[in-house]
């Protein structure tokens, strides 16, 4: 393939769709492979649709040569145009992975930036090997700072989206457990995520390191420039109040931040936004604006009220290290009286029964009205609690109920739909 032919072609239509559904006129068409579909197959009905052009890979549907392109690969053509655009920038480009919190660091880093650059951060949740290629390829030529995303649920995932986004700064968030079925254990989240570390050491590039992970600093080590945040000491060091439903912070510099997130646990995540913001020179009173007016959206960690009750949505994920967080934090909210409305946790693998059973023990340490436990992935767990196998038959127990002045946690997997629950 011919990256600067391709380069041109996209320098005339600057806007890539891999699904035919959200497809615009004009749109370059990459037709991408799935475990269930070929999208070789939509490319004509791409073109029909508007699109300006398909990438396709296989040379039984390059039927319209002169508006299509036949390659080896069409996804390795997706990476290598982003790799391609990625190198006409000369701004910082900063990474952000983890297993926890990366969405809500990288709209906080969003914020802070976007306070004094012009900043493009990854779209949602966009963070997986075509998500990554495309948010790149959405960076207009007159950004100031880019902000990307990266999930993983593999090894050697991280490593490869570096060499697309060639990250100048990159930032983990932390690392628990989550996707063990892919990593195998919290040992390989670890060495899966320090990929980050790995490409920033070998590149001579800066990372963005919280100070109160242990981990996080042993990893670091031997990386040209590592800025800290997090509590006193640190470069850029803060403190949570306690007891807030929404989290409220003091930082050195930035001062009293009022945020609209839920839960301690968002500490860390506002505090790497302050540190980049401060390290980029962002104005003070402008970063502590921008930080304070950020709402989440897609039930993370929203707060809902309805009546006299209060409502913590956190049922976007769940896994063991943030439901832990989630519970903790609470526990320790002021409130007269609370109930947890918990969905399973998915894709844990081989320690499933014993992680939900450890959820189960956890809970028991603290003083709950009810608990509703829902997901088949809890029948074998011991506990004292209501459950129920799906959230529809826990949201008509709840219609049952005549609770008034309560909080509520509802926090699970996606895909138990907690959020069903309430709504
Ligand atoms: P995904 O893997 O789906 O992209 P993510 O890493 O982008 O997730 P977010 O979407 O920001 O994470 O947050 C998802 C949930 O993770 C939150 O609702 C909260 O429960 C939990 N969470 C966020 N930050 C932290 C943190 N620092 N420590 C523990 N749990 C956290
Ligand atoms: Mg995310």
């Amino acid at each position: 393939m011919n990256i600067e032919q391709l380069y041109s072609i996209y320098r005339l239509h600057p806007s890539v769709q891999t699904d035919t559904r959200q497809l615009r006129p004009g749109d370059i068409f990459f037709a991408l492979r799935g475990p269930n579909f070929n999208g070789n197959q939509y490319a004509a009905a791409a073109l029909e649709a508007g699109a300006s052009f398909a990438v396709v890979d296989d040379p039984a549907f390059h039927t319209q040569p002169e508006k299509m392109m036949l390659v080896e690969d069409a996804l390795a053509a997706l990476q290598d145009l982003a790799r391609h655009h990625r190198r006409q920038f000369n701004i910082p480009f900063i990474a952000i992975t983890g297993t926890n919190g990366k969405t809500t660091t990288k709209e906080m880093l969003r914020a802070a930036l976007g306070a004094a650059f012009r900043t493009y951060a990854t779209e949602g949740n966009l963070n997986n090997h075509i998500g990554v290629p495309l948010t790149i390829l959405r960076i207009p030529l007159d950004a100031e700072m880019a902000v990307i995303e990266m999930g993983a649920n593999h090894r050697h995932e991280i490593a490869g989206y570096c060499t697309v986004a060639l990250p100048t700064h990159g930032l983990i968030t932390n690392i628990g457990k989550a996707h063990l079925e892919g990593f195998g254990s919290e040992e390989g989240v670890r060495l899966a995520k320090g990929e980050l570390y790995d490409y920033l050491r070998e590149n001579g590039g800066t990372v963005f390191v919280c100070k109160d992970y242990d981990y996080l600093v042993e990893m670091s080590k031997g990386i040209g420039t590592v800025i800290t945040y997090g509590h006193e000491p640190a470069d850029y060091a803060g403190a949570p109040f306690p007891g807030t439903a929404l989290l409220e912070l003091e930082a050195v510099e930035a001062g009293h931040v009022r945020t609209h997130l839920v839960g301690a646990y968002n500490f860390p995540n506002v505090m790497a936004a302050i540190a980049a913001g401060l390290h980029f020179k962002v104005p003070a009173d402008k970063l502590r604006a921008a930080l304070e007016a950020y709402v989440p959206s897609n039930n993370r960690s929203q707060v809902m009220r309805k009546g006299t009750n209060t409502f913590v949505m956190d049922a976007y994920n769940a896994n063991p290290s943030s439901m832990k967080a989630a519970v903790e934090n609470f526990a320790t909210l002021d409130a007269k009286q609370k109930v947890l409305l918990l969905g399973a946790m998915k894709e844990m693998g081989p320690d499933s029964e014993k992680e939900h059973q450890a959820l189960a023990d956890l809970l028991q340490l603290h003083h709950w009205k009810a608990v509703v436990l829902v997901g088949k992935e809890f029948s074998k767990t011991q506990h004292p609690y209501i459950s129920f196998e799906t959230a529809d038959e826990a949201k008509e127990w709840l219609a049952q109920q005549r609770y008034e002045d309560t909080h509520f946690l509802v926090k699970g997997s996606r895909s138990v739909g907690m959020e069903k629950v309430v709504n």
